[in-house]
């Protein structure tokens, strides 16, 4: 086939060392898998991704690029798979087909203006391999070119999508003929009106301009090679698009008052030319002020280098001149798709070459990026950090890349996140661990009774949610220490308080709640709270039904100030301390303990049990009472047990003591005594076999900053 042949020998111009009978075969199977099918226009299918190919061959793209064009759309419409393509065309050629098929299934519905730029940034990403987005782009180029098949409400919608989308990732990829064609097609079946006129007028007004164009032409060219400048001037007109949005943005309605229709490119060898050149322009030709732009100095974000200036050239009608070197030139005609028309002719390009390729590749998309190897593999999901998925509603979220359906949740809305029971990635229910997919359409399905749960800080990425979470969790947390507190403070009291406010500031609270929260967190003791009542107000703290310490130490295990110990309300009496090893604080549930500090009253003392084991020796009793008067200690009780035999008695005493270091002196002066053999202290538990066990709840509450 003549057709196909006209595309091989445009791929060899720019790609000698490809293979064309790969092309040629790519080509008879997508015409036998696509036979019998017609198009709107009625032609046979395969014309158009013959031209699809086409569009490829004349950008320069390589081999796969026109397989790719010429299979695209077989595994969308026919009975071809994936595996037929792998098996006769390789992995590559398989990536892309499938990349295009994937993009393909996006479609545009939004039409929220602000979607637009995510939209693209999803196909970018969709599209993974720079590849798949040229071939997108050409394929979309040739169903422009035969949109008027269609019915007008198809034309119009794939018109504006054409328009918001893939003619703004064509410039974002510096491909512009392609992007001012796709423009000018959009424009002529979104505005036909207004295309009309103007073509109309812009062919009425053609003769004199094409003669100005010419004349300007030669005028430049003949006073560049007086100078010995060699260069190639050309001139063109304005594409409608532009041209019409120059109008726009002008408030023109008529062409005729339109003075730079005409633009000049002049093409020269090197670099340093182009300023000469602009050099002599303006020495012939005064510019128009504040047009100027040095986009050699400056690159566009899009990789575009030219020097642009406006000059009131002949009858001072101005005329735009861009001035530009060969490369720069095929740069901006073609964009990134110059990168493989050149990639294999031009093989000393320089390291510094492609990294300011790359650096170019990235600004475009304005991504951070990590140079690597993208040069080598056109991959873009390696420089995209970001996925795009679809609400239910069909907008468009971004999220980071490894992004879970939580991350979505709470990026929706906080409640949506708390409430999130499951969810359903394109109407299938996944895990919360599953990672979203560009393209992923997301339904969080909730119900009122849902509350996180802290294994979902596993499931989420985002700070957002990971935010929203822990925020929750402090929420709760104040909640359950505020309500900690309303019951150690009612339990105490025998009642329901709620204290005024002079009270409250005394205490550095706004609230009530404040110091409920205060006292469930241990930042402040009840004894504090009695003891600011009372200087206050008197006869609050009367009504209080508290006159003496709070803290009780318990007689089964008595504790004395300086053991570990723990806590427990008796409603009307206080806090009951225990010893931590005490047999009843192991046998109750932990969560109703709480973590006290007990430093016990100045002045006050302490019943703590000792054991004596003594020879019978006469007087041993009074020489012990003694030695306890000495140290200034009360005995409060004293048993004497005789019948351990072999002439051992057992002395069981109860001493009030200050502390822990005031018995332990007594215990030694005991050990000193006369015929005692051992002096300890006694409980009724063993120590210290017995460790206290809390549970996370109470660690959270009681044990902040731990
Ligand atoms: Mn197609």
């Amino acid at each position: 086939m003549s057709d196909i042949t006209s595309i091989t020998q445009r791929l060899k111009g720019h790609h000698p060392d490809a293979d064309l009978e790969r092309v040629q075969r790519a080509y008879a199977f997508a015409a036998q898998a696509h036979s019998g099918q017609v198009r709107s226009s009625g032609e046979p299918y395969i014309i158009h991704p013959i031209e699809v190919a086409r569009i490829l061959s004349d950008l320069g793209m390589d081999e796969d690029s026109i397989i790719t064009a010429l299979l695209h759309d077989t595994v969308e419409d026919t009975s071809v798979t994936l595996d037929d393509i792998r098996e006769l065309f390789g992995e590559e050629v398989v990536c892309l087909v499938d990349g295009l098929t994937k993009v393909g299934q996006i479609s545009f519905s939004s039409n929220e203006q602000k979607q637009v730029e995510n939209f693209r940034k999803m196909i970018l990403a969709t599209a993974q391999d720079l590849r798949v987005l040229l071939v997108k782009l050409a394929d979309r180029l040739h169903n422009m070119r035969t949109l008027n098949f269609l019915k007008e409400a198809k034309q119009r919608s794939i018109a504006t999508e054409t328009l918001q989308i893939y003619a703004p990732l064509a410039h974002r990829l510096g491909i512009h003929r392609i992007k001012q064609e796709m423009e000018d097609a959009s424009f002529s079946f979104l505005e036909p009106e207004a295309y009309k006129r103007l073509s109309k007028s812009l062919a009425l007004g053609s003769g004199k301009l094409l003669q100005n164009k010419s004349l300007l032409e030669q005028v430049l060219q003949g006073v560049l090679e007086k100078q010995g400048i060699d260069a190639k001037v050309q001139g063109r007109i304005k594409h409608l698009y532009s041209l019409f949005n120059k109008m726009k943005k002008k408030g023109l309605d008529n062409l005729d008052k339109m003075d730079d229709l005409v633009a000049f490119r002049i093409i020269v060898k090197d670099l340093p030319t182009c300023y000469l050149v602009l050099g002599v322009i303006h020495s012939i030709y005064s510019p128009v002020p504040g047009r100027f732009k040095d986009y050699i100095g400056l690159p566009k974000p899009n990789g575009y280098q030219s020097l642009h200036t406006s000059i009131h050239g002949l009858d001072k009608s101005r005329a735009e001149v861009q001035i530009r070197t060969e490369s720069m030139h095929q740069y901006a005609e073609d964009g990134i798709a110059a990168h493989w028309a050149y990639k294999e002719k031009d093989r000393q390009s320089s390291e510094q070459e492609k990294f300011q390729w790359l650096k170019r590749m990235t600004d475009m998309l304005q991504e951070d990026c990590e140079p690597a190897e993208l040069v080598k593999n056109m991959r873009i999901d390696l420089f995209i950090q970001e996925v795009y998925v679809f609400s239910r509603d069909g907008d468009i979220f971004v999220l980071p890349r490894k992004a879970m359906p939580l991350d979505f949740a709470y990026h929706v809305h906080t409640d949506v996140g708390h409430h999130c029971i499951g969810v359903r990635v394109n109407g299938r229910e996944v895990d919360l661990s599953t990672h979203l997919r560009n393209g992923d359409q997301i339904e969080i399905i909730t119900s009122p009774d849902q509350s996180p749960s802290r294994q979902w800080l596993k499931y989420a990425c985002t700070s957002r949610a990971r935010h929203a979470i822990r925020q929750w969790f402090r929420v709760q947390e104040r909640q359950s220490c505020i309500h900690l507190g309303q019951e150690m403070l009612q339990q105490a009291s025998g009642r329901k308080i709620s204290l005024p406010n002079s009270i409250l500031r005394r205490m550095n609270c706004d609230d009530m709640d404040g110091l409920m929260e205060k006292l469930g967190r241990s930042e402040i003791s009840l004894d504090e709270i009695f003891v600011t009542t009372n200087q206050e107000r008197p006869r609050w703290f009367n009504m209080l039904g508290f006159s003496k310490n709070l803290r009780i130490p318990s007689e089964c295990c008595r504790p004395i100030p300086g053991d570990p110990v723990v806590g427990m309300f008796k409603s009307g009496v206080g806090i009951i301390i225990h010893h931590q090893s005490c047999e009843k604080v192991t046998n109750k549930e932990s969560k109703q303990w709480l973590d006290v500090r007990w430093e016990g009253e100045e002045s006050s003392f302490y019943a703590a049990k000792v054991q004596l084991r003594s020879r019978n020796k006469t007087g041993m009793l009074a020489r012990t009472s003694l030695c306890i008067e000495a140290c200034q200690v009360n005995i409060e009780d004293l048993t004497l047990d005789q019948t351990s035999g072999g002439g051992i008695s057992t002395v069981n005493m109860l001493l009030h003591v200050r502390s822990c270091a005031h018995l332990d002196t007594v215990i030694e002066k005991l050990k000193e005594v006369d015929g005692v053999m051992s002096a300890k202290r006694q409980f009724n538990f063993d120590l210290p076999k017995i460790n206290l066990t809390v549970s996370d709840n109470f660690k959270q509450i009681f044990f902040r900053n731990k």
